[in-house]
Formats: structure tokens, C-alpha cells, sequence
């Protein structure tokens, strides 16, 4: 049993995180400014894993508060989620992305060296690959300037990590580059909860079906792919929670191969957009409202992982598939429509 500091841990992938960390028998404490959650989510976390985390709200750009949290607790290791993630606000407020995301990442790292707590897990993104020339992408894909400030926050807070292994011994670090994470806790009692229109293909099509959104745009059908429409690794966010538990349980457990270690997390499979659409319509027998669009910019064609190394490295591989994303997704959306 180790205790976990799960920043962001009352987001969507935090959440789902702390409920697989503690059924695997951990302590988790979490600290969320709720900028983009809300403490409802604590609630559910004890409800689907039987123990409530220990809880503080307050912004890790605040370095002293930061270095008091450290100071009060015991901590064994970091999975650093808490990161403003809206692709199209970065470019509208770069500044802000930038003093969030990486001056709460400085922040952790010093309150980490100070207390001399050696772990970290980083949120990252396969975004930092861009659109690879060979697929799948593997963790030697090279990394090309990013499209967005958010996605350069997630390299430069990849960047800093490294730099930080160089300059401090024993200090270790795993960069998990997520590909497109999507579903719902299998009970439809933990979820995404965006605020305001969603930017993401899985909750506007969910909240297309249950009527808060007139129409699914999709956005372009003339990609060079099979039916036209752009292709990503989607990959179960319980998948993902549980590749957070092995990264850490591999740190912890003092097996990692270097101070600096990377891992994608995907399914290895791509699918389209068109896929998604159908998987949903299939699994739920809702009928999706939707109309082609021109494509957004920035998106690129097709991107799925290379699993190898997760799978022979890490020691894991996602289990869940396409259809029980959508479904899942889907009861989660319905959950939400009943407590309102
Ligand atoms: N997408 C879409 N309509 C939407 C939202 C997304 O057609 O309303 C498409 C988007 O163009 C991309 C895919 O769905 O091809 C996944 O987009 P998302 O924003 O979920 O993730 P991204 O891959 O951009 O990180």
C-alpha cells in the first residue's frame, strides 16, 4: 500500500485513476482546484470504490500551498493530471495555459525535490506526434512542434521532467501519452462531465442523443481514410486508470529501465469518426442526429499507437472495446439526465 497524490483527481481521468488506485489498495489523497470538476465527483469515487480520498482545493500555481500539502503528508508518489485542456482556448488564451500547466508542474517538482518523494506519473498526450508519416506511432515516433500551446505545455512538461532526472538522482518520471480516452465507469455512475459545449467527438455524441445539442457536426469526410472520416485510437478510460496503477506500482516497485520512461496508451486499433457514430447507434439504439462538416483545423487525418511497448514494458494492455466505450459513455450520460 503506497499513498498516491493524484492531482486533477477529481477530473475525468483522475477520478476514474483514484477509484482503480484504491481497489488496488492504495491511499489516495487528491488536490483539485474544481476549475473543471466539481465535488460531487469525491462522492463517487467513494461510492464506486468503498473509500474516500483525502481531499484539499486549491490551485497548484500557489507553490506555497503546495509545499504545505507536501509538508502535512506523507506522500510515496505523484500522478500529475491537474492541466487546463481545451485545445482551441490555448490558442485563444496561450498565457494561460502556460502559467497553469507548467507552473503547477514546476510547482509539484521543487515541493517533490524538498520532500524528496521520487515518482511522478505525467499526463501526456499523443498529440505531441502530430501526424506521424508511418503508423502506428510508436514511443520513437519523433515529436513535432505542437499545433497548440496546449499541446506544447504537454512537451515542454515532458521537456522539464527530463531535465529534472538529469539534474536530480534517484528522481523518476513516466510520461503516459494518452490517445483518445473516452466511456464511462462501467456502473454509469462516473463519467466526463464537460462544461459547456463539448469539444470532444464522445460527449457531444452522447449529449446529441439525449437531446442537449441539435446535431453532431462531423467534421470532414474527404480524409484519406476508408469512409472519409479522420481515424484515432480510442481507448477505454478505466483502460487508462489501470495503466496509471502499473506505471506507478512499476515505480514504486523500483523497476523502471531509466529515470525517464515513456508509454503510449491506446488500443493499437483506429477507428473513424463514422465507426464511433455507428458503434453508439448499435449499442444503445439511439439514432444520432448528425451532418458533415468541413474539417476542423489542426485535426490531423489518422493517428492509432503502437502498444508494444506498454503491453511488454509495462505489463499492460486495454481490454475494453469500442462498443463497450460507447455504451458505457452512454450510461453515464443517462445517469447525469436522471439526478437533474
Ligand atoms: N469530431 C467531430 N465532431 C465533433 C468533435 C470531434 O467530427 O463534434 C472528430 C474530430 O474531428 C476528430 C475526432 O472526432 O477526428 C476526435 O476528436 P476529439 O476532439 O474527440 O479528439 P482529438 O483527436 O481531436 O484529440
Amino acid at each position: 500500500m503506497s499513498n498516491i497524490l493524484v492531482t486533477g483527481g477529481t477530473g475525468y481521468i483522475g477520478s476514474h485513476t483514484a477509484i482503480e488506485l484504491i481497489k488496488a489498495g492504495h491511499e489516495v489523497l487528491i488536490i483539485d482546484d474544481l476549475s473543471n470538476s466539481t465535488i460531487e465527483s469525491l462522492d463517487r469515487i467513494e461510492k464506486l470504490s468503498g473509500k474516500r480520498p483525502i481531499f484539499e482545493q486549491f490551485k497548484l500555481r500557489d507553490s506555497a500551498k503546495v509545499d504545505d500539502f507536501f509538508e502535512e503528508y506523507d506522500i510515496d508518489a505523484i500522478i500529475h493530471f491537474a492541466a487546463y485542456k481545451a485545445v482551441g482556448e490555448s490558442v485563444a488564451h496561450p498565457m494561460m495555459y502556460y502559467k497553469n500547466n507548467l507552473v503547477s508542474l514546476a510547482n509539484v517538482v521543487d515541493a517533490m525535490t524538498t520532500s524528496k518523494v521520487k515518482n511522478i506519473v505525467f499526463s501526456s498526450s499523443a498529440t505531441v506526434y502530430g501526424q506521424p508519416d508511418v503508423l502506428p506511432a510508436t514511443e520513437e515516433t519523433p515529436v513535432v512542434p505542437a499545433e497548440s500551446p496546449y499541446g506544447n505545455t504537454k512537451q515542454i512538461g515532458e521537456q522539464m521532467l527530463i531535465d529534472q532526472t538529469i539534474a536530480t538522482e534517484n528522481f523518476n518520471a513516466i510520461a503516459l501519452r494518452y490517445f483518445n480516452p473516452i466511456g464511462a465507469h462501467e456502473s454509469g455512475e462516473n463519467g466526463e462531465l464537460p462544461t459547456g459545449t463539448p469539444n470532444n467527438l464522445m460527449p457531444f455524441i452522447t449529449q446529441t442523443a439525449i437531446g442537449l445539442r441539435d446535431e453532431l457536426k462531423i467534421f470532414g469526410d474527404d480524409y484519406n481514410t476508408p469512409d472519409g472520416t479522420a481515424v484515432r485510437d480510442y481507448i477505454h478510460v478505466v483502460d487508462i486508470a489501470k495503466a496509471h496503477v502499473k506505471a506507478i506500482e512499476r515505480m514504486i516497485g523500483g523497476k523502471s529501465e531509466s529515470q525517464f520512461e515513456i508509454f503510449n496508451l491506446g488500443t493499437g486499433k483506429g477507428f473513424s469518426v463514422k465507426e464511433v457514430i455507428d458503434s453508439f447507434e448499435k449499442t444503445t439504439g439511439e439514432k444520432l442526429n448528425y451532418s458533415v462538416a468541413p474539417r476542423r483545423g489542426g485535426d490531423v487525418e489518422q493517428i492509432y499507437a503502437s502498444t508494444d511497448k506498454a503491453n511488454k514494458v509495462l505489463g499492460w494492455k486495454a481490454e475494453l472495446s469500442l462498443d463497450e466505450m460507447t455504451l458505457s459513455a452512454w450510461k453515464w450520460e443517462k445517469y447525469l439526465a436522471s439526478k437533474k
